[in-house]
């Protein structure tokens, strides 16, 4: 199965995205997981990507394309794949259509995860990251037991520095002007499946799991 996970930063595509990896047995491919070990490992790309993802910005289309193309190839997606937050243009999506035509492959459904934008700013402000086992966690729904340490293994937590007030803006911003517009490319197609991101995890994960049939 090749799936789509669309919706606003926030909304909770990662954490669903992990949980139908786990039900159907595909692999997950985050486009800001990918991009964030490139910057780590500090490679010409990461630096690149860095300017970008630290004031909320897009990075440009034809370096998605040349990552993306490349992973897509590798064969561990053989047997199918489930996309979190790729395409995020048009010219991006084109560029997954070239590609899964060259392959002979298709799209099976695109996942549209939908929230309001207060929920979202609450939301992604109280986010944090694990630095050792890389569980998300919320300060709103799932407080550290013992303060800045994670639930699951004690490891520091941490905030990314695209969380801020003022990226979080800017994100969305950049999602109203760039991605929303996918959405009609991909109803034309047939494809998108709507999901009220409000609720929580199990519930939310229950309704994506009956859209895809
Ligand atoms: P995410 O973890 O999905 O919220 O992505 C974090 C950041 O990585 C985004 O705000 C963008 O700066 C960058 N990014 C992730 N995916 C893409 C994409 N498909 N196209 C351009 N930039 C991306």
């Amino acid at each position: 199965m090749r799936l789509i996970f669309m919706g606003p930063p926030g909304v909770g595509k990662g954490t669903q995205a992990k949980l139908v990896k786990k039900h159907l047995g595909i692999v997950h491919l985050s486009t800001g997981d990918i991009l964030r070990a490139e910057i780590y490992q500090a490679t010409t790309l990461g630096i690149k990507a860095k300017s970008y993802i630290d004031k909320g910005h897009l990075v440009p289309d034809n370096e998605l394309l040349k990552i993306m193309s490349k992973r897509l190839n590798e064969d561990d997606a053989k047997k199918g794949y489930l996309l979190d937050g790729y395409p995020r243009t048009i010219p991006q999506a084109k560029g997954l259509d070239l590609f899964l035509d060259k392959m002979n492959d298709a799209i099976d459904a695109v996942i549209s995860i939908e929230l309001d934008n207060e929920s979202i700013i609450k939301r992604l402000s109280s986010r944090r990251f694990c630095n050792e086992c890389g569980n998300i966690t919320n300060l709103l729904f799932n407080p550290p037991m013992v303060d800045g340490k994670c639930n699951n293994c004690s490891g520091l937590l941490f905030q990314r520095s695209d969380d801020s007030r003022e990226v979080i803006i800017e994100r969305l911003k950049i999602y109203n002007k760039q991605t929303a517009p996918l959405l009609k490319y991909y109803q034309d197609k047939n494809l998108l499946k709507k999901i009220d991101g409000n609720g929580n995890i199990n519930n939310i994960n229950r309704l994506i799991l009956r859209a895809l049939g």
